[in-house]
């Protein structure tokens, strides 16, 4: 019997390897730089920790298990894992990009990518006809779905036929709803991208990025990558990400049930004007999430009245954190405008839909009501201040 995920996050198939770790039930973090070989020609499969390192590569396996793909490996930070992902790619190469991104991929993208002549077309995936955007040059299809920070949702298994057609890779950020409620290379997807730093990590204390796959010409090309750049993650971090995973299922079920609770109680608030939740039937993916995903994770963006509102709560939060990031434990909430989204132009973010009064919640696993308590009295204050 196929093994659910919440026990491909605590055990591998060839856990009873543990034996051989002296019993540890806790995988060993292999704090070493360098391997000793028994005699010339020999190698214990490990020659130096920038190729590999046992305690990454568990963590490897794991990942790779927990999206069905055959391979993961395991990058400094989310953006390290993209940066990687970009040296698929060569001078003239044409991506096809989502314009609602993760802020750092499109700095990365603009910035980076861009100026080593590789191209880019922003469509809105799960609105225009991305068919329309494909060239001779066009290698591939990036998406993220729910989008950051406007919740967008895209048809994968969709994408995905258009993709096939024309010989393209699609691309899969999965960060926002982790591979315990997603799984994109089962819906054709050539390659899901992880910020480990989110819901796999799930504690808001380390960096990681994933890159995952089910094709082994892909997986040499990251091997060699990862060897060749010294991206990977270091022992440490390794450990804390597996420790993460562990939880991985408690936490998102958790925060997900938090998030819905929240969702509802800002609809009924009146100086919010939107509230973006794909676990609301009126959201625009709702129907799509419920075929390609196993839950409606737990981030929600929703926009207040007027600026000055939105700045009033942040100012005015103190159990929930002001501070960028997500998919930790703790519910943080963000302002995309001056944080995640700073460094996107303006008009690209205005045609996102990201305005001054707009606000990014990560919901955490706190109680439900402490945390509807919390924002019932800055809500209240706030409208007493401003007269609304
Ligand atoms: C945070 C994030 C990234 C970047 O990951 P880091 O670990 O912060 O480098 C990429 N994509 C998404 C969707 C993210 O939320």
């Amino acid at each position: 019997m196929e093994r659910s995920i919440e026990t491909k996050c605590l055990h591998l198939e060839e856990d009873e390897d543990c034996i051989n770790h002296y019993g540890a039930i806790s995988y060993p973090i292999y704090q070493t730089a360098t391997y000793a070989h028994e005699g010339v020609g020999i190698s214990t499969g490990y020659d130096y920790s920038r190729l590999q390192n046992p305690t990454r590569e568990h963590l490897e396996k794991v990942v790779a298990s927990l999206e069905n793909g055959t391979d993961a490996f395991a990058f400094a930070s989310g953006m390290a894992a993209i940066s990687m992902l970009m040296e698929l790619f060569k001078p003239g190469d044409h991506i096809i990009a989502d314009s609602d991104l993760y802020g750092g991929s499109i700095r990365l993208f603009r910035n980076v990518s861009e100026k080593n002549s590789i191209k880019f077309s922003n469509i809105d995936c799960c609105r225009e006809n991305i068919e329309n955007f494909i060239t001779p040059e066009t290698k591939t299809v990036y998406i993220e779905t729910p989008t950051n920070p406007m919740m967008n949702v895209t048809d994968i298994a969709a994408v995905s036929k258009i993709a096939k057609k024309h010989g393209l890779l699609l691309i899969v950020d999965n960060t926002f709803m982790s591979p315990y409620f997603q799984n994109p290379l089962d819906l054709g997807a050539d390659i899901v991208v992880h910020s480990g730093t989110k819901y796999l990590g799930g504690h808001n204390d380390t960096l990681a990025g994933f890159l995952v796959t089910n094709k082994p010409d892909i997986a040499e090309k990251f091997a060699f990558l990862i060897k060749t750049t010294g991206a990977g993650l270091s022992p440490f971090d390794s450990f804390l990400i597996l420790r993460g995973i562990k939880t991985l299922a408690v936490r998102m079920e958790k925060a997900q049930e938090n998030a819905l609770k929240i969702a509802e109680w800002l609809k009924l608030q009146k100086s919010v004007t939107r509230v973006i939740y794909p676990g609301l039937p009126e959201h625009q993916g709702h129907e799509i999430m419920k075929k390609q995903a196993r839950g409606f994770g737990a981030m929600l963006t929703f926009q207040v009245e007027s600026k000055k509102f939105a700045l009033s709560i942040l100012e005015k939060v103190r159990m929930i954190k002001y501070a960028e990031s997500l998919g930790g434990v703790e519910t943080l909430i963000t302002y995309p405008t001056t944080q995640t989204h700073a460094d996107v132009p303006q008009e690209i973010r205005e045609k996102n839909g990201i305005t001054e009064s707009t606000l990014r919640l990560s919901v955490g696993i706190e109680n439900a009501e402490d945390l509807i308590y919390e924002l019932e009295k800055v809500f209240q204050e706030t409208e007493r201040e401003l007269n609304v």
